[in-house]
């Protein structure tokens, strides 16, 4: 009934089309939508069969419909308004099975939460709370005493060793109240952190920042556009490969009131290159009295040694090397919500809780909720309660195995599957270094190309997102729950039977 090539209908024979068409009022107040209408709520429906005519106006339009398919259409209009309203009505945000092997994937959420960190927002955020409230005393409290307490906990274990260490470090003021006592506020997300840290640190003032670390981080947060909306002023030194601590002191003036460093983190210079040591640069800092920062990103709270990855600093590995603030998120390697953590000297840490943007960058109380069940796993070492550590720690021959046991299932002539070594990537802005060995299971086929796999992969419910690499459809099961594998054999046994 939808006619391809049917000849042009003249201006009036389109206007008895039209004509045909109920308006979007009557239509939405017929007896036959009345009960889309009481479940769903009249505006919805007006919404949905506004689309739905529309649609049917543009194919009159292109001369796709006549007078006989417009009455088929209209027959089955309350079936076109339910499906719209059910595209509509249904949640655009939704899970996906990651597939990509890539931990810490900004497209797709970062760290899945703890179900302990659910747990905890379910049973805070579905009723009140004590967000701010001290129940000893029955007066207003702080936010951020909830994780503060366990930051302290995770982060003050050896930063009393460091300040003994370092004499100089001591010298500056009473170093129990300072260093060995690191306090934590939380906000957004890092780049609020990095923005809060900046104002607080250096308004008015220049922070100097070697030349390589100028980056960009995606989602366009570049490095220079945030200090400039700090009111710092950035004062560059070294060279793009190659900076030494000499042209940091160089650049030391009356105006300097920060010294900054920042992590490259999806970005590498290699080759000819130099860059001071953070503890190098920790004591010129302590010489000329200035504070030091650290942008560590990703800010792990385990030493990434355990599993393998030797060039990616903690925040405690920060904090010992003598930063004074260092900024990381929450949803990166340490595995909790979004959220921009400034942990560090408590002095400074309580000049950023007094700065007026602190008040328009805090995070909300779902935050707290998830970071405090996060940090709780951590306390307890409990690492395989947090999900993206739990996948780090998976080994190659656990990975194999699964995707052994995918495998043995499908037999398809239509798909040829292998299972070969390749890497998995940390991500969420560690270095693009930090890889870990997995398994793959490496798909190709003569009947469908790479393309059409990976977009049938990705229109099955739930949708799995699939590596293309080389010609070949890449799933790296460390990425995907146990209880997913079915769900993607699953997906691979229709797609033979396709
Ligand atoms: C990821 C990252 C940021 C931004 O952190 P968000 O939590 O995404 O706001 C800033 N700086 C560095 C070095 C990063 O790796």
């Amino acid at each position: 009934m939808f006619l391809s090539a049917m000849p042009n209908p003249t201006t009036t024979a389109k206007a008895d089309l039209f004509r045909k068409l109920p308006s979007v009022d009557e239509l939405s107040h017929s007896a036959e939508l009345a009960p889309f209408v009481s479940e769903n709520g009249q505006t919805a429906v007006n919404d949905a069969a506004r689309a739905v005519l529309a649609r049917l106006r543009n194919e009159i339009n292109a001369n796709r419909l006549d007078s006989a398919a417009i009455d088929l259409a209209l027959s089955g209009i309350a079936d076109a308004i339910e499906r719209q309203l059910r595209v509509s009505l249904s949640y655009s945000l939704q899970p996906v099975i990651n597939a990509t092997g890539v931990i810490l994937h900004t497209n797709l959420g970062r760290a899945p939460l703890a179900a302990a960190a659910l747990d905890h927002i379910h049973k805070t955020a579905f009723t009140y709370s004590n967000l701010e409230f001290d129940l000893e005393s029955g007066e207003r409290g702080k936010r951020d005493i909830h994780v503060d307490r366990l930051f302290r906990k995770l982060l003050n274990t050896h930063v009393g060793t460091a300040a003994q260490a370092c004499p100089e470090r001591s010298r500056r003021g009473s170093p129990d109240e300072q260093r060995s006592s690191i306090s934590t506020v939380v906000v957004n997300n890092n780049a609020a952190a990095v923005l809060l840290a900046l104002n607080t640190l250096a308004e008015g003032g220049e922070a100097i920042v070697s030349r390589g670390e100028l980056v960009e981080i995606g989602g366009s947060f570049r490095i220079p556009d945030v200090m400039s909306k700090s009111s710092a002023i950035l004062r560059e030194v070294g060279t793009t490969n190659r900076t030494r601590v000499s042209d940091y002191e160089r650049a030391i003036n009356d105006k300097t009131k920060l010294l900054l460093r920042v992590h490259r983190s999806n970005f590498q210079i290699t080759g000819f290159t130099e860059q001071p040591s953070i503890s190098e640069l920790a004591g010129l800092a302590r010489r000329h009295n200035l504070p030091l920062m650290e942008d560590l990103g990703s800010g792990a709270l385990f030493d990434l040694r355990s599993i393998g990855i030797n060039d990616e600093p903690s925040v405690l590995d920060s904090l010992e090397a003598g930063v004074d603030v260092v900024t990381y998120s929450g949803d990166k390697l340490l595995g909790g919500p979004q959220a921009g953590i400034l942990s560090g000297r408590s002095d400074l840490i309580s000049r950023m809780r007094a700065n007026s943007l602190f008040r328009a960058l805090r995070g909300d109380k779902l935050i707290y909720a998830a970071l405090e069940a996060t940090l709780l796993a951590y306390v307890k070492r409990d690492r395989d309660a947090i999900p993206a550590l739990k996948m780090m720690r998976l080994s190659k021959e656990e990975i194999a195995s699964r995707a052994e046991a995918v495998a043995a299932e499908i037999s398809s002539p239509k798909l040829n599957i292998e299972i070969v070594d390749g890497e998995s990537v940390i991500g969420g802005g560690a270095a693009p270094s930090a890889t870990l060995p997995t398994k793959l299971l490496a798909i190709t086929s003569l009947k469908f190309s790479v393309d059409d796999i990976s977009s049938r992969l990705r229109k099955t419910n739930p949708s799995i997102i699939a590596r293309v690499e080389e010609g070949r459809v890449l799933l790296d099961l460390r990425t995907v729950f146990p209880e997913q594998d079915e769900i993607l054999k699953r997906a691979l046994l229709e797609i033979c039977n396709s």
